[in-house]
């Protein structure tokens, strides 16, 4: 009934501001249930050919899309997400070489397919003929939520995908799990080694793209550059779309992977003292409070091992100890200045 429809989400280069494409990002708009997120009706659909139907219904959308950006003089890439039985469908390059036919004007090279990497680990042989047989008609193939499947070396080697997205459940976290970010920072690695390109999703925050600049990850999409919109919307979007000025002024600074627990630490002491101030704000500071028992307190577990073991030599590392000691003071003060503290004095 002519109910589905496209939203596109930008994907940027952080570190220069340019705009390299869009993701389209399927929704259902439902007469009673409104705009329907992707979701909660494909899941539902996955193993019937209703799929297939809906996945080449995409495909011919986001070609018709581009065709009329570019009469716009918006030239972008177009990201189409495809599910893994419609990938291993038979015929499916055929399939899209056809669209691509049908739409001329749409330079091949304009287009990116994205498939998850759970998908690309069933049949590696067949998946990647196919994924070959789509680079050969011009299209570029990313891999997306990467790290959410085994990630095995083999396979990533033997798929000729030109992208990895990494899954946005680690780069929402990396600002505060330190395993999250060792996983990001695997990730971007990989890519250099393996000569691939790599793209977080999930950049919710200036910090966030900070963060991934600082480790070599110049690509992004996610909430904190734009959420997804409708079509129209988006030319408007990409000709006003300036980057943060604090990710310009990164520019190639890279940080040394020795150093990463040190920068952790960094924003694992920042995160406390929001908390504290949280707590403080809305005078609900006890000493039950979960996160800021001595125990959660990472940045001191840091300081005493890691960070002693590598940076305790140097004369600016000791007060840090002082200065965080005062601030572990105030934080007391505070608890016993509460007025519902009965066994402190005011
Ligand atoms: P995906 O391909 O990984 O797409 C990214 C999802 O993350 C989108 O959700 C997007 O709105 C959301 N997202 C973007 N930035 C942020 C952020 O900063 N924070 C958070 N928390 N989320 C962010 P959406 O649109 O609900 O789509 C969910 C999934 O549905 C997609 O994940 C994709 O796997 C699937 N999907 C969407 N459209 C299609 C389609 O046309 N065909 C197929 N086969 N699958 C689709
Ligand atoms: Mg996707
Ligand atoms: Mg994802």
């Amino acid at each position: 009934d002519e109910e589905l429809v496209l939203h596109y989400q930008p994907k940027v280069n952080m570190r220069t501001g340019k705009v390299l494409g869009a993701e389209a990002l399927l929704r259902w708009n439902h007469p009673e249930r409104g705009l329907v997120p992707p979701l909660e009706f494909l899941p539902l659909v996955e193993d019937n050919d209703l799929a297939i139907e809906i996945g080449a219904w995409v495909i011919g959308q986001a070609l018709r899309q581009q065709s009329r950006w570019l009469a716009d003089g918006i030239r972008i890439k177009i990201s189409i997400n495809i599910s893994g039985r419609h990938l291993q469908q038979n015929g499916f390059a055929g399939e899209l070489e056809q669209l691509l036919q049908s739409c001329p004007e749409v330079p091949a090279e304009l287009i990116e397919l994205e498939v998850l990497e759970t998908t690309a680990l069933g049949d590696i042989g067949r998946v990647s003929e196919i994924i070959g047989q789509c680079r050969a008609l011009g299209v570029s193939v990313s891999l997306d939520d990467f790290g959410t499947g085994y990630s095995s070396l083999t396979y990533l080697r033997r798929l000729p995908a030109d992208t990895l997205k990494i899954d946005c459940s680690f780069v929402r976290d990396m600002l505060a799990d330190p395993e999250d970010l060792a996983i990001v920072e695997a990730i971007i690695g990989l890519s250099e080694a393996f000569q691939r390109q790599v793209i977080a999703e999930g950049v919710e925050t200036e910090e966030h793209g900070k963060l991934l600049l600082r480790l070599g990850c110049e690509l992004g999409q996610g909430y904190g550059i734009a959420r997804p919109m409708p079509a129209q919307d988006l030319p408007e979007w990409v000709r006003a779309y300036r980057q943060p000025a604090g990710w310009r002024e990164i520019g190639h600074q890279h940080w040394l992977r020795e150093d990463l627990p040190l920068h952790l630490a960094k924003f694992n002491h920042g995160a406390l003292v929001d908390r504290i101030i949280a707590a403080l704000e809305s005078g609900q500071l006890t000493r039950d409070e979960p996160d800021l028992r001595p125990t959660a307190n990472q940045f001191a577990d840091w300081y005493k091992g890691e960070g002693a073991a590598r940076y305790g030599a140097l004369d600016e590392f000791r007060p840090v100890a002082k200065a965080h000691e005062a601030l572990l003071g105030l934080l007391g003060e505070a608890l016993d200045g509460r007025p519902d503290n009965a066994d402190a004095p005011g």
